[in-house]
């Protein structure tokens, strides 16, 4: 019989979500408050309504044999109550444990993994301790609610508080700056027995925005097999189930946990054309009870993330339709600045060569 996926959540992520899960024959119920959500475009009903609303979450969990979050920040008072109802696989504990940075490091640190130093700030004679005990540069964020750069600063010296005042009191963190050589990220899937992972892809952030996205990552052995090994520990240590993504920073051979993702990542959407199953379709298998397949890479693959002043370009490049070169367009209706609309994956090296041509975000495009 057919299953219905209820998915917390309708941006890109809900989008191809829903697209895997109908590829699977589920069907899929999608909650987001904005009525233009990109996943209602291709879910099978949807509720417009905000995350905090409990009589449309509760709707959401009747219409559905399974559900899933891709948004983070579900109340947890709300998850909590509907977690003891409904089958919310995942449950809550994932993404309370990701929902504040604090948390989510000291949780790292419990379970195996390295971070950069950090101490907790509250106000500014806490800000001072730990600039005292943590030094310059260092990184100021707000410990909740902060995603692509947001509610960030680096501090180099005692001038650069002022760039915090307006968030001083605002509960935040202060990390070490890392100086790292590259950033990483692996992606996960567990089914509670067992713990599937893609291959790794070493990022490029852009204004503290994922920009692109290299696989095979280029990184010594060792440092591979620390990664894979740390995170696949990690995860069964803290008895997640479903999906997990895992942000670090490398410098020599020192892997540091940064942040982690209970849903499908950006890091991983190369995983779509550039591997023999990607996250999404590994995420709908374990809601739906169905085995996990193991990913193999088809290919060197990069992707590139459209953000709005990358997509007059990215329209250019869909129109010539090029072998191997995928673009997603996630048809959001409005285009700004930073505002993540799609995503491009470049499968083989031919491909990939392609990508230098595309003068991506600049005023003057030849290729416009
Ligand atoms: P985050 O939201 O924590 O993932 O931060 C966004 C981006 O800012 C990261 O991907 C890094 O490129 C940069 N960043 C964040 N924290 C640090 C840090 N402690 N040291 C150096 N760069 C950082």
């Amino acid at each position: 019989m057919c299953k219905t996926i209820g998915i917390i959540g309708g941006g890109q992520l809900g989008l191809m979500l829903a697209e895997e899960a109908a590829l699977l024959g589920a069907r899929t119920v999608c909650l987001d408050p904005a009525a233009d959500a990109p996943a209602f475009r291709v879910a099978n009903s949807s509720i417009a309504a905000a995350f905090d609303d409990a009589d449309a979450l509760e709707k959401l969990c009747r219409q559905s044999d399974v559900i899933t979050y891709e948004f983070e920040n579900v109340p947890s008072r709300l998850l909590i109550e509907l977690e003891r109802k409904y089958n919310i696989p995942q449950g809550f504990e994932p993404l309370f444990d990701a929902q504040d940075r604090v948390r989510e490091k000291r949780n790292a640190l419990a379970n195996g993994l390295q971070t950069p130093q950090f101490a907790e700030v509250n106000d500014e004679a806490s800000l001072l301790a730990a600039i005292e005990q943590v030094g310059y540069p260092c990184v100021f964020k707000t410990r909740t609610l902060g995603y692509d750069g947001h509610g960030q600063a680096v501090l180099r010296c005692a001038e650069d508080i002022a760039k915090v005042k307006n968030l001083i009191d605002t509960p935040a963190i202060l990390e070490q700056f890392v100086p790292f050589d590259y950033e990483a990220s692996i992606v996960m899937v567990s089914d509670g027995k067992d713990i599937i992972h893609f291959p790794i892809g070493r990022n490029v952030h852009r204004d503290g925005i994922l920009d692109l996205c290299f696989v095979p990552a280029q990184m010594s052995q060792t440092v591979q097999n620390q990664l894979i090994a740390g995170s696949k520990e990690f995860m069964r240590r803290c008895g997640y189930r479903g999906i997990l993504a895992i942000e670090y920073f490398v410098r020599g051979n020192q892997v540091l946990f940064n942040e982690m993702a209970p849903r499908p990542h950006n890091s991983g959407h190369y995983t779509i054309e550039g591997c023999t199953t990607n996250q999404f379709r590994e995420l709908a298998r374990f809601l739906l009870g169905k085995p996990l397949q193991s990913p193999q890479l088809v290919a060197p693959t990069v992707m590139k993330n459209i953000l709005g002043e990358d997509f007059d370009v990215a329209q250019c490049i869909a129109k010539q339709g090029l072998n191997n070169v995928f673009v997603h367009l996630y048809g959001k209706t409005e285009c700004r600045p930073k505002r993540k609309m799609g995503h491009i994956t470049f499968v083989g090296e031919e491909a990939v060569g392609t990508m230098a041509q595309w003068d991506f975000a600049a005023t003057t495009n030849p290729q416009k």
